[in-house]
């Protein structure tokens, strides 16, 4: 038969190997305990949401919404979306299991895949991982300082220093309108300079020109107006007193006149954690900003709420690149259990679970029948001690007992070998 054709995996999309999970489980066990002692409680939402939640959300005019979505339509004719980000499903769950009732505000974090149909490069995959924090229910700066701080916290405490909040206020319904008319003003003179999307941008949603990648609308947006000259007092009481907070805390940052952020939802405080060196358009490992319009843009009522999500593959890169050692916390086997002959195969899985249960470190090779490969893969781990089941001991109920390091061994009852390995490993 002709050798079938491989299959590869999706187009940015990749394979997590074992190898690799000690640095996506580091990153875990060291956020998880962070966040939950802020306050914030763990949720999962599905993979899939209906395609209208993001249209509605993100909004049209988005990268997200006009080029990035996996949409497809069920056999029933519904028309569903891989889920792009993690903030409006979370919204989604907060009103449909009436959460609003619960003390406010509601803190919520969740991390898992998210898919988009970016261009793949480092950095950059269609399916990729996030971890976010939602603080729902309080609109106070001193909620948009606790998740910049708990942010910059994260990533020293995995040993990513580096990294500058860019931080902006977008104002709000207020007194975003008249910053959006001189925008116009602005662009209106300059549009044969403009790229075909920001052409396009320029009627659909103003305020992401200044975020364009293509060199020409960059040196634009440059002396474009910016958002900081047309905050309200409110709006600018607010951003003030976020960056008191984070004076006071000694969290660096950048104010960035011209940070806008992707999505449509986002009112007041907008960051981005960027690395010190290179502001590279897909180094941002944190990205965030208050969104206090987005709750009652989806059904729920007016309620101010703020967060961020961090980009986990940039953070595991961030790991590898910089060298950070990660404790391999995978415990190291004392004891190997090698067997001979069908018998003593059937019985060794029973005392495989003993040993497990006793809390001796054990592996086997029950698929192995000959005794010297099962011994050379015993040397291999380092284990202490082989036991060696074979046909006779399982036969009379004994086992032998090989120190490993003295290559001696004895026989010994099968009733007494668990506590036999175990005070021999004591000793
Ligand atoms: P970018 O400007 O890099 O496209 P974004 O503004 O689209 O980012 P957000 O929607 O704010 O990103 O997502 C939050 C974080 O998720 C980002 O800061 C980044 O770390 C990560 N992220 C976003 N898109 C991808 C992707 N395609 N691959 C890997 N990580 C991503
Ligand atoms: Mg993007």
């Amino acid at each position: 038969m002709a050798k079938a054709k491989t299959i590869q995996a999706p187009k940015g999309m990749r394979d997590i190997l074992p190898e690799e999970q000690r640095y996506w489980r580091h990153v875990l066990k060291k956020a998880e305990p962070l966040l939950e002692f802020f306050g914030f409680e763990k949720m999962e939402t599905p993979i899939l949401e209906s395609t209208e939640l993001f249209t509605r959300s993100v909004g049209e005019g988005t990268d997200i919404v006009e080029k990035e979505m996996f949409t497809l339509r069920t056999k029933g004719g519904d028309s569903l979306t891989l889920r792009p980000e993690g903030t409006a499903p979370t919204v989604r769950a907060y009103i449909e299991n009436g959460m609003s009732v619960r003390p406010h505000p509601v803190k919520l974090y969740y991390a898992g895949p998210f898919f988009r149909h970016d261009q793949p490069q480092k950095g950059r995959y269609r399916q990729f991982y996030q971890l976010g924090a939602e603080t729902i229910g309080d609109g106070s700066d001193a909620v948009d300082a606790e998740l910049i701080f708990l942010g910059h916290k994260l990533l020293s405490g995995l040993g990513l220093g580096g990294y500058n909040v860019h931080i902006n206020s977008i104002g709000d319904s207020n007194c975003r309108p008249a910053y959006v008319k001189a925008l116009k003003d602005y662009y209106k003179n300059r549009i044969k300079k403009l790229c075909p999307s920001c052409k396009v941008r320029l009627k659909t949603n103003i305020l992401r020109m200044l975020d364009c990648k293509e060199e020409g609308c960059k040196e634009i947006a440059k002396d474009a107006p910016q958002t900081v000259d047309y905050l309200d007092d409110d709006c600018k009481r607010h951003f003030k007193h976020v960056l008191e907070f984070l004076d006071e805390a000694k969290v660096p940052y950048i104010l960035n006149p011209h940070l806008v952020r992707g999505l449509d939802y986002y009112t007041r405080t907008v960051f981005e954690f960027l690395p010190e060196e290179s502001a590279g358009a897909q180094s941002a490992v944190i990205s965030g900003g208050r969104y206090d319009k987005l709750i009652e843009m989806l059904g729920g009522s007016k309620t101010p709420a703020s967060g961020w999500a961090m980009g986990l593959d940039r953070v595991v890169e961030a790991l590898k690149d910089n060298n950070i050692s990660i404790p391999d916390s995978k415990p190291k086997p004392k004891v190997f259990l090698a067997q001979l002959g069908d018998a003593a195969k059937r019985k060794s899985l029973v005392l495989f679970e003993a040993l497990r249960r006793a809390g001796v470190e054990t592996k086997s090779s029950l698929g192995r029948d000959s005794i010297k490969s099962q011994l050379r893969i015993a040397h291999r781990l380092g284990v202490k001690f082989t036991l060696i089941m074979g046909q006779k001991e399982s036969l009379d109920g004994t086992i032998i007992l090989r120190d490993m390091d003295a290559s001696t061994q004895e026989t010994i009852p099968m009733e007494k070998i668990v506590d036999e390995v175990k005070k021999r490993l004591k000793a």
